[in-house]
């Protein structure tokens, strides 16, 4: 099957939110990542802590390239923007949305469906070979498959994203085998970027305090040259 495959949204029972956006394209997840999303949001590994690593570690490699970008483009970077070179990050007020926005090179919509689900990794099927023989999930960036860890705490992400080259746009996924793209019309302006919006899994709600989040930043973010900042109550 071809993986790029593009099928017109049709009604999903099981995706509420994605039955939202009328206009949202579907696309199947890669067979491979399907099966690896599928070991990582059923996981019981206790260390969950490691996504919040692998997300920062993700942030910082946009802002790097952005920032390298700059040395030979000047205009990719806004007036005064090398300040903003930051990722923040926040809860909502009920504690189940964690957000995580980084002000980097952000993703045009080719780059959102092709890094995010549909183009194989050779680290994807290593790291399944992995897990099946009882492999360390803490592992899980060394296979280039970092983002997915996000499913250890989430049950839906969406990952809104503005590159300079293209339209804003939301790429959301249950990890249900397929994501969908839709362009972004709800969240204004990110100017350039990436947003994680996380949604918490009811027994990931450990994550859903600022003292937590601060602790594991602490932990992740020593070798991180940018600043980090974890918000109190926005949105
Ligand atoms: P890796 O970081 O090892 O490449 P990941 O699974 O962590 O693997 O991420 C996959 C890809 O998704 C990255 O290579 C990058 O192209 C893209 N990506 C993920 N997060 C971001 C982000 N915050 N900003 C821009 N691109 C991102
Ligand atoms: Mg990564």
């Amino acid at each position: 099957t071809d993986p790029t495959s593009i099928h017109r949204e049709k009604e999903s029972m099981s995706n509420a939110a994605n039955r939202l956006r009328s206009g949202a394209e579907q696309f199947t997840f890669q067979a491979e990542v399907t099966r690896m999303m599928d070991i990582i949001i059923n996981s019981l590994y206790s260390n969950k802590d490691i996504f919040l690593r692998e997300l920062i570690s993700n942030a910082s490699d946009a802002l790097d390239k952005i920032r390298f970008l700059s040395l030979t483009d000047k205009s990719q970077l806004g007036e005064g923007e090398v300040a903003n070179l930051e990722i923040r990050i926040w809860l909502d007020k009920d504690g189940k949305t964690l957000y995580i926005r980084d002000r980097g090179i952000g993703m045009t919509k080719d780059d959102l469906i092709k890094n995010l689900g549909t183009i194989a990794k050779s680290g994807t099927s290593a790291f399944l070979e992995q897990m099946q023989k009882g492999g360390d999930m803490n592992l899980i960036g060394q296979f280039g498959v970092g983002f997915y860890s996000v499913y250890l705490v989430a049950d839906y992400v969406e990952v809104v994203s503005k590159h300079n080259d293209d339209k804003q746009y939301i790429w959301a996924s249950t990890a249900d085998g397929s994501f969908t793209i839709s362009e972004d019309t709800e969240n204004g302006e990110l100017g350039r970027g990436t947003l994680l919006k996380i949604h918490l899994k009811e027994e990931a709600q450990e994550y859903a305090t600022e003292a937590k989040l601060r602790e594991l930043v602490q932990r992740y973010s020593e070798f991180i040259n940018f600043p980090i900042y974890i918000q109190t109550e926005k949105e």
